[in-house]
């Protein structure tokens, strides 16, 4: 028989209704002769709710107590959703993270999964039961202590299980039918693609696309588990995203991300391990560090510029000023109002000047930029926060990709 992993985004099961159709819908893939094991996301925005009730009760939660609040979210929909799955005549079990096996490091908030222990789930199947896991969650085996993945864990969740379980497939439902050019949101005519590399998924994720976080793309490429997004509200095939796709598209996609800042070290010695320096006392500290520019050189000192998430500004800004007297350098700044925007396609690899087409759009838009990092099949430019939206849609325009049939009927 053959292993199917769904997991259900939160809008897929915000309410009773939702989370009933869920229900019919996992039962009518178990009925045709499938093992199914669902990994549910919580409620709605719940997730949201409950860190802003969080803020309002302390200034400064430990992050192990937010783990403990937020892994409730996911539990309560699992076990809804059991229920429901109980009055549609098929047999449920739910599992909390630790309970289905699901081993972590001890990084509260962004905890990467170490092993997958999958006794209980494989019991489960094995009883003909189908098994719902709470998503976005582990345990550290250490502490014992319950951890949560970061956001969009639930992705995470459900595609590592469908590695550690030999699943056929991992179907993300979600709010849109399938990866779109861009994000519906702001894009309306945004293309949605048939299929796309995890190649490029990746990028596309990494430079802000929710719609699959990344680190599940990342665990899909490395046990090559076809993952299908696609609408729970809908039958429609959404987007595969696979190893070999038919077609490599010069742009595939354009993604942005408002949730970076950019931290500019001033004033630094122009010599040689000073860049090793500063980058290893960040790596120490845990702060992920994104996109690096060193200005050019003048009267033996330079800038450097480098983005990290929002949340990591904390620990940057700390490490940058112990570096000033280490290295004498003269100051730091950072500047929260920066976003990111992304042009993501394996077709670039071929294709002469794409870099120049991108620059001349965002110039002739008047959007400046302040920062370029590119790969073989990206690039990425950093901009004023409140002209990110306009670039992606001043690029989304110049990349327009061919219609497809299927728009055009
Ligand atoms: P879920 O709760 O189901 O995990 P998310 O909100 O995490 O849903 O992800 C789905 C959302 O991702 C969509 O509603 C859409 O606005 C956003 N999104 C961003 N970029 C893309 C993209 N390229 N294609 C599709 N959706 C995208
Ligand atoms: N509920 C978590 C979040 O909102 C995890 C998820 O939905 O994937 O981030
Ligand atoms: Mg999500």
């Amino acid at each position: 028989m053959s292993l199917v992993v769904q997991k259900y985004g939160g809008t897929s099961v915000a309410d009773s209704t939702r989370i009933k159709a869920v229900a019919r819908r996992v039962a009518h893939t178990k009925r045709a002769g499938n093992d199914v094991v669902v990994v549910v996301s919580a409620m709605g925005k719940q997730t949201d709710e409950m860190i802003d009730l969080a803020n309002q009760v302390s200034a400064r939660p430990p992050a192990r107590e937010m783990d403990m609040l937020l892994t409730a979210g996911e539990r309560i929909s699992m076990a809804l959703l059991a229920m429901a799955l109980h009055d549609e005549g098929i047999p449920a079990l739910s599992l909390t993270g630790t309970q289905a096996g699901i081993l972590t490091d001890s990084s509260h908030g962004e905890a990467k999964i170490t092993e997958i222990r999958g006794d209980r789930v494989s019991q489960g199947i094995a009883a003909d039961q189908v098994v719902i896991v709470a998503g976005f969650q582990g345990v550290n085996p250490d502490s014992m202590d319950v951890t949560t993945l970061g956001r969009g864990g639930s992705d995470a969740t459900a595609v590592a299980l469908a590695a550690a379980h030999s699943a056929t497939v991992c179907e993300i439902y979600t709010d849109v039918e399938g990866v779109y050019t861009a994000d519906p949101r702001i894009i309306p005519d945004a293309r949605k693609l048939d299929e796309i590399s995890y190649d490029e998924m990746l990028e596309l994720a990494a430079g802000g696309a929710g719609v699959l976080m990344a680190r599940s793309v990342e665990v899909g490429r490395k046990f090559n588990i076809p993952l299908h997004v696609r609408s729970s509200f809908m039958e429609r095939e959404g987007t595969w995203v696979k190893e070999e796709v038919m077609e490599e598209a010069i742009i595939s996609g354009i993604a942005y991300d408002t949730s970076e800042a950019k931290v500019t070290l001033r004033g630094v010695p122009d010599r040689p391990g000073v860049a090793a320096t500063i980058f290893q006392k960040l790596a120490d500290a845990k702060v992920n560090v994104d996109m690096i520019v060193q200005n050019v050189a003048e009267d033996g000192c330079t800038d450097i510029s480098f983005t990290v998430p929002d949340s990591h500004v904390d620990s940057a800004q700390a490490t940058t000023t112990q570096l000033e007297s280490e290295l004498d350098a003269t100051g730091t700044s950072v500047d929260t109002d920066v976003g990111k925007v992304s042009l993501v396609g394996a077709g670039m690899r071929s294709t002469l000047g794409v870099a120049a087409r991108v620059f001349r759009a965002l110039g002739d838009a008047g959007i400046n930029i302040e920062m370029i990092s590119t790969s073989s099949i990206r690039i990425s430019c950093v901009v004023a926060k409140g002209v990110v939206e306009d670039a992606v849609r001043v690029l989304h325009a110049e990349f327009d990709p061919p219609v497809i049939a299927e728009d055009v009927g």
